[in-house]
């Protein structure tokens, strides 16, 4: 990709800068995409990954980056989207090299805040923070919220909670039939929340260990995993891959709500479309898995898990809100949530501007050069 190229995919989708870090002594390749920040800082993590190309890595990295700004956008945070790479074998990582990341993030003045992600770590969180304090989920003994997963569940349930009261008139899962694909992280705080709830669950996963301890845990049956997307349910929640939703597994769905933890749930946009006509309610991955960026957002306020757990539950409203827009636009609900999104930057950003009298704005600044 050459630089015509990148400032054509900036002006697409309106990204506002990206920054690209090089430190010879270490080196450092990272690139930093700061998407939106209407709504406030750009929070986002930060990947280590060993990119083929740079070009993928600035695909990666701007797509995920305007990802982040609709997520936070329909989670009611105040913050934009944002999103890091470094491009590296994670097995590579040293002090020197976070470090030297953690100044570039630094010269941003706070327009990025960074966090874990895909091949960082908690421990890595703890070196950048050694140059910059514009760094979340950074260890518990350092004001840090600990692991995102048990949130990132909760969300779920919520959303699921809002989608039930919509298909089947209440929002109790007692007694509902719910297939989880994947039982990880989330996929198994997610069952053990269902369980409490008197949900009924089937699941699956590809280690025998985790599938013999949840039935033990349940009670509950275990499927094959290619047999978990077609078993007749009321709910099937994907905790597992992206892609799900395509064109191959659509007419085998029979579940009546789709909703998981797993990101890019749809193969393409348009497969939305296909599930609210097979008669499906799904509930946008972005929105009903944002409970673990909720959760470690709180940092910024030093952390509160009694008030994380409190924002993590407006997972149900953002949900309702989804499917009455839905509704009042005859679109599936991934456009949606989408539309949520870009109808909160437009209200947020249409406030009328009204000087500070801050110290630094443009009236002492016009002043000065006269
Ligand atoms: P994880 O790696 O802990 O768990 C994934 C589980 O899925 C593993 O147990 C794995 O064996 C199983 N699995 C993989 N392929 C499978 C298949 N074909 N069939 C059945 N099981 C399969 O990951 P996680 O942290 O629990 O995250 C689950 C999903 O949710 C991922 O897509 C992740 O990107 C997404 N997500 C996670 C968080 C979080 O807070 N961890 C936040 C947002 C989104």
């Amino acid at each position: 990709m050459n630089s015509v190229q990148v400032f054509e995919k900036l002006a697409e989708y309106r990204y506002e800068q990206i920054v690209f870090c090089h430190d010879k002594a270490t080196g450092l390749r990272a690139i930093i995409a700061i998407h939106d920040t209407t709504l406030g800082p750009a929070l986002g993590g930060c990947r280590m990954y060993p990119y083929a190309s740079e070009d993928e890595a600035i695909v990666d990295v701007l797509r995920l980056a305007r990802g982040m700004t609709y997520k936070a956008a329909t989670s009611g945070l105040n913050l934009g989207g944002g999103k890091s790479v470094i491009i590296g074998d994670p097995q590579e990582k040293s002090e020197e090299l976070l470090r030297s990341f953690g100044r570039y993030i630094e010269t941003l003045g706070g327009r990025y805040i960074v966090a874990e992600d895909v091949g960082t770590s908690t421990e890595d969180m703890e070196h950048i923070r050694i140059e910059t304090s514009h760094v979340v989920g950074v260890d518990v003994t350092h004001g840090g919220s600990g692991d995102p997963a048990p949130f990132t569940a909760l969300g779920v349930l919520h959303g699921v909670r809002a989608c039930a009261e919509e298909v089947f008139g209440s929002a109790s899962l007692e007694g509902r039939t719910v297939a989880v694909q994947g039982l990880g992280h989330v996929g198994y705080r997610l069952c053990e929340l269902l369980h409490e709830e008197g949900a009924n669950l089937i699941f699956c996963d590809l280690n025998p260990e985790v599938v013999e301890r949840a039935v033990r845990d349940f009670g509950a049956k275990h499927v094959e995993p290619d047999e978990i997307l077609s078993i007749p349910c009321d709910i099937l929640a994907p905790c597992a891959l992206g892609a799900i939703v395509n064109d191959e597994s659509l007419p085998n769905f029979r579940s009546s709500i789709i909703a998981g933890s797993a990101n890019n749930i749809l193969l393409e946009a348009r497969h939305g479309e296909s599930l609210a006509e097979r008669g499906i309610l799904y509930a946008p991955d972005y929105v009903i898995n944002a409970g673990g960026l909720i959760n470690v957002a709180d940092e910024l306020e030093g952390y509160n898990k009694a008030r994380a757990t409190k924002r993590v539950a407006r997972i149900y409203d953002s949900m309702k809100k989804i499917i009455a827009i839905s509704k009042r636009d005859g679109v599936s609900t991934n456009v949606a949530a989408d539309t949520l999104a870009l109808e909160r930057l437009d209200a947020i950003s249409s406030i009328e501007r009204l000087h500070t009298g801050h110290p630094y704005g443009l009236e002492r600044r016009r002043r000065e050069t006269l």
